[in-house]
């Protein structure tokens, strides 16, 4: 129970990696916030969490919306009373060399990847400020690291991420809220199911585990970060991609 009565906000909980979270940190002890726009498996997932004895609630929210977020932020106060957790993983993807990438798909990307995660730290940081105490983690991608054919729109934000992330940390560390980024490999997610298989087979060859990764393993550092257990990392960037960046 390492997140026993922990209120901890999941951004695109509904699926994929975010979803393997939202079930790990309620099997932790952590009441669980889903903010997402996908409602249908939002709320189906909240429901059944709910089922086996859990709390869980979803909530429609596009962070791309300041004042929305800033709007929920203050709805799961009144109704959690705090918030110790909060992991900015919404995120999407619009592939196009840069040559053929549209205005629409850069700004897209950067609005949900980068400007989501802006608001939602924005919002949720002035509750744990006031208590002096907080987890933020924050979704990069190991194509920060070393760049990606077609994706200038989602490597730039997700470099960017790791700027914030070390941005945060610095301001945010001596008001008592560590402020963390998981870099995640290839993982088997929707996202990841739009890309053509030759090019998954590339990448599990270049990876020294042979394999992509699973949603259960980057939930697994999301929880490592956001537990009391990591309570003097700060700013630092977790690779989880079976060592493709070597
Ligand atoms: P998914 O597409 O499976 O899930 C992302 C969720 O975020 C979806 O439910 C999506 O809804 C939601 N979302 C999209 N836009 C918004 C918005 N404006 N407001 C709120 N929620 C939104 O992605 P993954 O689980 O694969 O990825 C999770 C995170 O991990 C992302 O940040 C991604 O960039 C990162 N990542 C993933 C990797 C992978 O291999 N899968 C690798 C490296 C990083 P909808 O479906 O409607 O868009």
């Amino acid at each position: 129970m390492r997140l026993k009565d922990k209120v901890a906000i999941i951004t695109g909980g509904a699926r994929g990696i975010g979803k393997a979270a939202v079930i790990k940190f309620c099997s932790e002890g952590a009441k669980v916030v889903i903010w997402d726009v996908l409602d249908i498996d939002g709320e189906k997932l909240a429901n059944e969490m709910n089922e086996k004895g859990f709390k869980c609630k979803y909530f429609h929210v596009d962070v791309t919306n300041y004042s929305v977020v800033e709007e929920v932020t203050k709805k799961v106060i009144d109704e959690f009373g705090q918030i110790d957790v909060l992991i900015n993983n919404a995120g999407i993807t619009r592939d196009a060399t840069l040559l053929k990438m549209t205005e629409e798909q850069w700004n897209s990307v950067i609005n949900v990847n980068l400007t989501g995660v802006f608001n939602c730290t924005k919002a949720v940081a002035i509750y744990m400020v006031e208590k002096g105490k907080g987890k933020i983690i924050n979704t990069s991608s190991v194509v920060a690291l070393y760049g990606n054919f077609g994706q200038s729109n989602y490597v730039a934000t997700k470099s960017g991420i790791i700027g914030l992330t070390k941005v945060w940390a610095r301001e945010l560390g001596r008001k008592g809220i560590c402020v963390n980024a998981v870099a995640p490999g290839f993982i088997e997610t929707e996202m990841v199911q739009t890309m053509p298989e030759k090019i998954l087979q590339m990448m599990k060859d270049k990876t020294p585990l042979g394999r992509l990764g699973k949603p259960e393993e980057i939930a697994s550092a999301y929880l490592f970060l956001a537990s009391d257990e990591a309570d003097f990392i700060n700013g630092a960037v977790l690779s989880v991609d079976g060592g493709i960046t070597l």
